[in-house]
């Protein structure tokens, strides 16, 4: 247990302080990444079958339905290796991403072994790593002015040279995450490629995580498994949940070649035996008719205005904040916002950085919840993570709109 009480791995952790209970009943939810809108009716549709059968009440394969598996090959298409995936050796349905991702951790990190994260990072990566007894490496990504100067700053680079030197005889994996939570960073072909070409040089494993990838704003998602070599070496994370507006479904996948889907199918089973099997049928009935009925380039559109609406609103207010290029989440700059010494934060803000305090004042004073980012930084850089804050955009228009005019009572 030493490794889980170093350290921060027991911490109450920043959903659990800004989750809905916290927060006043009227607060207008843009915390943790979730939809107040329902999945489709045609993919519910999906579980409601499942549930009515006898069957459908029952364990799934370990591996997941043969019919999700099927429909996750379907939705693939080519474009992982330019063939259809193997349903049987290279897809694993898992109880979400997030399930996935943590197989994946325990099934190849060994005591000792480094794993390279971007820092922000997602924060489960963290905690899957160190559980594991693996030694995170941060590589930061840095933010760059944009255009306008103080409004809105679109770009965070990855500095191909410093990931070349964090890279040691003892890395094992790099964890990447395309389009990034919560920098709605989609990577460049340039860093992928730089990340490919070091995963190659020095035997790496990739975990990609890529539940965003239905939400890439300005172009086509570009699969870092699809790079040349890089199949071999990569672990891809997807997401029903993600796609469907079904984040409570709890079901997800990973892809990658036979050798590597393996392991994680042993560590998974051991974790959950297999995913839920009426939701697994819902996001069958989701990828079935996705295409058929335009959903995934509708669904972009929709999310491309709930952004504008929250941008609009940040716009307004006068300060900077990144334009995503994927995702539903947008990270602006509260590093002037200034709040009476003398304001009652709970315990359990008091003694964490700038950042939940900024969270918690604007949630109490104008009634917008919204996730401090430190958490998602390693304690020595969380000084850059203190300026901002990660807002959502997965809410409906009218919700947005509200949270919008709040906002504006920061001003
Ligand atoms: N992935 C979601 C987010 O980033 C949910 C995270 C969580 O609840 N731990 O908001």
């Amino acid at each position: 247990a030493s490794r889980l009480v170093e350290g921060r791995a027991l911490r109450e952790d920043v959903w659990s302080v800004f989750t809905a209970v916290n927060l006043p009943p009227s607060c207008i939810h843009l915390g943790q990444g979730d939809m107040n809108f329902a999945p489709p009716d045609w993919a519910r549709e999906g579980a409601e079958e499942a549930l009515r059968s006898t069957k459908g009440n029952h364990y799934a394969h370990q591996k997941g339905l043969p019919r999700l598996r099927k429909a996750i090959q379907q939705y693939c298409g080519n474009r992982f290796h330019g063939r259809e995936l193997d349903t049987e050796s290279e897809i694993l349905v898992t109880n979400g991403a997030n399930e996935g991702e943590y197989a994946t951790f325990t099934a190849f990190i060994e005591p000792g072994d480094e794993v390279i994260i971007f820092e922000p990072f997602y924060d489960a990566y963290l905690q899957g790593i160190i559980f594991n007894g693996g030694i995170p490496v941060y590589v930061p990504l840095h933010p760059s002015p944009g255009e306008s100067g103080k409004l809105c700053k679109p770009a965070w680079t990855l500095d191909l040279d410093e990931l070349r030197r964090s890279v040691t005889p003892r890395t094992k994996m790099i964890v990447l995450n395309t389009p990034h939570n919560p920098l709605g960073k989609v990577f460049t072909r340039t860093e992928l490629e730089g990340i490919a070409e070091l995963a190659d040089k020095h035997n790496l494993l990739i975990m990609s995580d890529e539940v965003y990838e239905h939400l890439v704003y300005n172009g086509d998602h570009v699969r870092f498994a699809s790079l040349p070599g890089m199949w071999e070496r990569t672990i891809t994370a997807g997401s029903a949940g993600k796609m469907f507006a079904g984040t409570g479904w709890r079901v997800g996948w990973v892809i990658g070649p036979p050798e590597l889907i393996l392991p994680v199918y042993a560590t998974s089973m051991r974790i959950v035996l297999c995913a839920n099997t009426p939701m697994q049928h819902a996001a069958a009935a989701g990828l079935e008719q996705a295409d058929a009925r335009g959903f995934f380039a509708k669904q972009r559109e929709e999310y491309m205005e709930r952004m504008a609406i929250l941008s609009d609103a940040f716009e307004r207010l006068g300060i900077s904040y990144t334009r995503p290029e994927g995702g539903y989440f947008i990270m602006a700059d509260i590093g002037n916002l200034r709040w009476p010494s003398d304001y009652p934060f709970p315990p359990n803000v008091q003694n964490r950085r700038r950042d939940f305090y900024a969270s918690w004042f604007i949630a109490m004073e104008v009634g917008v919840s919204s996730i401090p980012v430190t958490d998602f930084y390693c304690d020595t850089s969380a000084s850059i993570g203190e300026n901002y804050l990660r807002f959502s955009f997965a809410k409906d228009l009218d919700t947005l709109r509200a949270a919008g005019e709040r906002l504006q009572g920061l001003k």
